[in-house]
């Protein structure tokens, strides 16, 4: 979209606005605390967290493994070495009984000191088999045993003995006895338990020891299992919370993204997605899509003279009224500074967009109360249709743009809708309009003069200043050609300093006693440098204050009275008198017009014209001429043509007049000669 300035002269912004899709309450937009930080945060405590789980069972597992391969090891080592002291006890046992019964069978010495060397073989397997006996079962051999070993080795030492002296019989005797054999078998018996005993019990130990591993790794691994799961489920709580911060995150960034934040509308890059996802809908359903451009009246007065804060508010209440205006579903955005966006399906029924328009137009007129003051926009709408008018995005706001131009230039808070015809106007106007540029640089801008007399005497009291251009093709211009686009373009302060300029340097040519009276736009008075400017030149030319008048038309006064009153205040400290001009057409408040203490009211020549044929204007004619003697200020009646209206109106009481019947406006060079005869 190009730059451009609207019918009130408020430049529409060009450049995107820093900006929300949805009509959602603005909201905090920005979190306090860095979302990446809070992220990181969690998401490293969930890495500890995990770490220091895994660690722990992991750990837990390999102590678990480490303790029972060691401890299974030596309980398997005992059991191993108590099987082994059991067969070796029995052996010992065995061989010492066969020994015994070699001595008594062969009667020989090897025999007995065989047995005596066995002995304590068979002694040591014995105390090898009891250190590995639990002690309970030790002690139960050692009372089991006692007195069967007793006997046998009482019985022993009488066979050896009878069998040292050669009683061999005896000694037979001894060994085939009951009392031997009872004892033997007895012994062996409580060997047997003992052996069997000591290995059940480190078979025991090492069964219990399985059995107390197996538990143990089970309640390692459940407490693993149960731990894994605890972390699973703090590990999946943290995930989601950083979940729910990353899509918060997403959702702001979309917001900020695609919202304008002052309003909480679409901004232009949601605007665009959204209008296109429209169009391609209202195209595959066949219907019609349209775009309404917005540009809101006198906003930029209201943001100059109370401020950005109050400007903000009035845009907020603009949305929020556009939202009342519309249908949830449909788009509205902020496209700039005070221009908004609506889309609206129409469907078939093209009187939909009509009715959007004017619905939009009467809510934003309705007086705001902001901030306790009372403050009034307007809106103009351009309207443009999908797919009649543009069949792409850019295109169908371009078109948009163009119809709101127009509905500005028709005036204030009307609505237009888009006319190929447009466009070549528009063509036509930037080519006048770069043309005005150029012609303000080369001066083509000259200055005519158009005397207003005493009606009484005739005599001149002043020249107004009116411009006309001297266009190299299209010769000499008047006015209603150019002026209006060059308040449009904001050209106007340029081109009348320039046409100043040259009327200063004409202005020795003419009595001392005549007033220069310049005409100045509604538009420029919204400038600041307005005052300054005007003096800075008139200073330059020496004009004296005197001679300095300044037309300010009555539409200035009505647009924007507390301006025009600081305007006139500034220009009368700097001896500038003040003409209201073009009084009766503005229905400016006569209240007004006592504040700002104008020097002179001009009646607007349309009243002058038709006061002979309509006594309407005759009654307004008079009216003004005598507000104007009540208020102690000059009336001047302009568009006089006629000898019967200048006497009509010096009947009426009219002081001063303008008009063709006393000189038409003219270049410096006719007007010693046109008007040095009146100049009196
Ligand atoms: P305005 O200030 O109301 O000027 C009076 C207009 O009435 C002039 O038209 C003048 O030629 C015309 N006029 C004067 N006597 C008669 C008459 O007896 N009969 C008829 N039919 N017309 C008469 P002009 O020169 O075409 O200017 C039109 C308007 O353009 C001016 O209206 C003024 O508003 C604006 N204008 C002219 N020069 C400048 C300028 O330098 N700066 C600004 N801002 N506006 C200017
Ligand atoms: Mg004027």
């Amino acid at each position: 979209m190009r730059l451009s300035t609207g019918a009130d002269g408020n430049t529409r912004r060009d450049t995107p606005v820093a900006l929300p899709r949805t009509a959602n309450p603005p909201g905090p937009l920005l979190p306090t605390v860095s979302i990446v930080e809070q992220t990181m945060y969690e998401a490293r405590r969930s890495v500890a967290a995990a770490l220091i789980g895994a660690t722990f069972v992991v750990g837990s597992l390999l102590i678990e493994r480490l303790w029972y391969s060691t401890v299974h090891e030596t309980a398997t080592g005992i059991h191993a070495a108590a099987q082994q002291a059991a067969a070796d006890l029995t052996l010992a046992d065995q061989r010492l009984t066969s020994t015994a019964q070699m001595a008594v069978a062969t009667g020989e010495q090897r025999w007995i000191d065989d047995y005596d060397r066995r002995v304590p073989d068979r002694n040591q397997a014995l105390a090898t088999a009891r250190s590995l006996a639990p002690s309970g079962v030790a002690q139960h051999f050692d009372t089991q045993s006692r007195a069967a070993k007793d006997e046998l080795d009482n019985l022993r030492e009488a066979a050896f003995g009878a069998l040292t002296v050669g009683g061999v019989n005896t000694a037979r005797t001894i060994f085939d006895s009951d009392r031997f054999q009872r004892q033997t078998q007895l012994l062996s018996a409580t060997t047997t338990e003992f052996t069997t005993a000591t290995v059940a019990a480190t078979e025991a130990d090492v069964t219990a020891l399985n059995q107390r591993a197996v538990v143990i790794g089970t309640l390692v691994s459940l407490t693993g299992v149960l731990m894994g799961v605890a972390l699973w489920r703090r590990l999946s709580h943290r995930l989601d919370r950083s979940r729910s911060v990353f899509l918060d995150a997403e959702d702001r960034i979309q917001r900020l993204a695609s919202s304008d934040l002052l309003t909480g509308l679409a901004n232009r890059t949601a605007l665009h997605d959204a209008m296109s996802t429209a169009m391609a809908r209202a195209q595959r359903d066949g219907h019609r899509m349209a775009l309404l451009m917005i540009d809101l009246d006198r906003f930029k007065p209201i943001n100059d003279r109370h401020g950005h804060m109050i400007g903000d508010l009035v845009l907020k209440e603009v949305a929020h009224r556009l939202s009342v205006c519309l249908r949830s579903g449909e788009l509205r955005a902020r496209y700039g500074g005070d221009e908004f966006v609506v889309a609206i399906e129409e469907k078939d029924d093209p009187a939909v967009a009509h009715a959007v328009a004017e619905r939009v137009i009467q809510a934003l007129c309705r007086p705001m109360l902001i901030d306790n003051l009372s403050l009034a926009i307007g809106a103009s709408v351009g309207i443009a249709r999908f797919p009649d008018d543009a069949t792409h995005g850019d295109e169908l706001l371009r078109k948009a743009d163009s119809a709101l131009y127009r509905a500005k230039a028709n005036g204030r808070g009307g609505m237009c809708f888009y006319d190929a015809r447009l466009d070549e106007q528009l063509a036509e106007r930037d080519s006048l309009e770069q043309d005005i540029r150029a012609g303000i640089a080369q001066g083509q801008f000259v200055p005519y003069y158009q005397p207003i007399v005493d009606l009484a005497s005739r005599s001149v009291q002043s020249l107004e200043l009116l411009c006309r251009w001297n266009h190299p093709k299209r010769g000499l211009l008047s006015p209603a050609l150019f002026i209006p686009l060059a308040e449009q373009s904001g050209l106007i302060g340029a081109m009348m300093l320039s046409v100043l300029h040259q009327a200063c340097i004409d202005l020795p040519r003419f009595p001392t006693h005549w007033r220069l009276s310049i005409n100045v736009s509604p538009q420029q008075v919204l400038d600041n440098t307005l005052v300054p400017q005007l003096l800075a030149v008139l200073s330059e030319h020496d004009v004296q204050p005197q001679r300095r008048d300044v037309e300010l038309t009555e539409t200035a006064l009505v647009n924007d009275t507390a301006r025009t009153r600081q305007v006139m205040q500034a220009m009368k400290e700097v001896g500038i008198t003040g003409t209201l001009d073009n009084f009766g057409i503005g229905y400016s408040s006569l209240c007004y017009l006592a504040e700002m203490s104008f020097d002179k009211i001009k009646i607007d020549q349309s009243f002058v014209h038709t006061m002979h044929d309509r006594p309407e204007s005759a009654r307004i004619v008079d009216a003004v001429i005598g507000l104007s003697r009540s208020l102690g200020v000059q009336a001047v009646a302009e568009g006089v043509e006629t000898e019967r209206d200048a006497m009509a109106l010096r009947k009426l009481g009219c002081g001063l007049a303008q008009g063709y019947l006393f000189g038409r406006p003219m270049p410096v060079d006719h007007v010693m000669p046109a008007l040095g005869a009146i100049a009196a």
